[in-house]
């Protein structure tokens, strides 16, 4: 079956074309083209767009823009997105960095979407031509949107306030068993007065620890402060079973890198 692919110079064309069935959005390519090289034939036409935003990085007055089309690659190489490179380096291996989007990274499910749960941490809104929308409902809603993605906007963490961990068993390139992501505001006496974790592969898409996140509020990261918070970690999660992990194992390995992850 043949696959056709079609470059639009605006957003608002392509989002017309994207209306007919069997077509899909193009970023770096690294999901949809293996899907169709390993002969998925769902997909018959790709829409890709050259507007030059989609791939624009700025930062300005503590915030960061990151156009859909920006690559990880590209993040981290850029030294004001220092705290996010971690996050960037943690998707696959270089050749994947170079492909993979930002905007991709948003679609791709567990135990793809490790980006993804650095951005949820950080409350990330994510734009299309509709509006902006809170990283949180936009990840509820992925699977009914058609929109495409045009950015994504953050306040930009202090580094000492922004911890990511990817578990993976394949070093340095491997999926992850799971990803966290934490960002924490304390005191200067070490007290946390707001706390976001987000996990990856603790579902089918990257979810909050909403529970955690509020058993740490007013304690210090101690072993034995933090210690409730890790009790309350697995509230609520589903976690994913692939060849590298089960659901089972992923439950249980959860709380000691949350552990390991707060304690750092
Ligand atoms: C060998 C290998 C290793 C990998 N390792 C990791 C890993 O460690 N961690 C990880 O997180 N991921 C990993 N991935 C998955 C993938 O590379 C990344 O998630 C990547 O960020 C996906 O982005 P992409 O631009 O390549 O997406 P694409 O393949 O282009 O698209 C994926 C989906 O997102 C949609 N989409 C893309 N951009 C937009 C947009 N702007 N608006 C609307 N829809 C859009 C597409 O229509 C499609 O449905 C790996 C993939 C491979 C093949």
């Amino acid at each position: 079956m043949s696959l056709a692919l079609q470059t639009f110079s605006t957003v608002k064309d392509a989002n017309a074309a994207l209306q007919v069935s069997g077509t899909l959005y193009l970023g770096g390519g690294t999901l949809v083209i293996r899907a169709a090289n390993e002969g998925d034939v769902s997909v018959s036409n790709l829409i890709r767009v050259t507007e030059p935003s989609l791939s624009a990085i700025s930062v300005s007055n503590g915030k960061a823009r990151l156009g859909a089309s920006v690559t990880m690659a590209a993040i981290a190489r850029q030294p004001e997105l220092a705290p996010l490179a971690p996050a960037a380096r943690a998707v696959g291996g270089p050749a994947i960095r170079n492909m993979a989007t930002v905007g991709g990274n948003l679609f791709a499910p567990a135990p793809y979407g490790d980006f993804a749960v650095a951005l949820l941490a950080l409350d990330a809104s994510v734009a299309t031509e509709d509006g902006e929308t809170p990283m949180e409902a936009f990840l509820a809603g992925r699977d009914a949107g058609r929109a495409i993605v045009t950015a994504v906007e953050f306040s930009l963490p202090r580094a000492e306030s922004f911890r990511f961990l990817k578990v993976s068993r394949v070093k340095p390139k491997g999926i992850s068993v799971l990803s966290i992501a934490a960002l924490l505001q304390r005191t200067a006496d070490g007290t946390v007065t707001s706390a976001r974790i987000a996990l990856g592969c603790m579902a089918d898409r990257p979810m909050r620890a909403k529970a955690a996140e509020k058993a740490l509020l007013g304690h210090k990261l101690t072993a034995e402060e933090i210690a409730p918070a890790l009790s309350a970690a697995s509230d609520g999660i589903a976690p994913i079973t692939d060849p590298i992990a089960s659901a089972w194992y992923r439950g249980q390995v959860l709380p000691v890198h949350l552990g390991r992850l707060l304690l750092s």
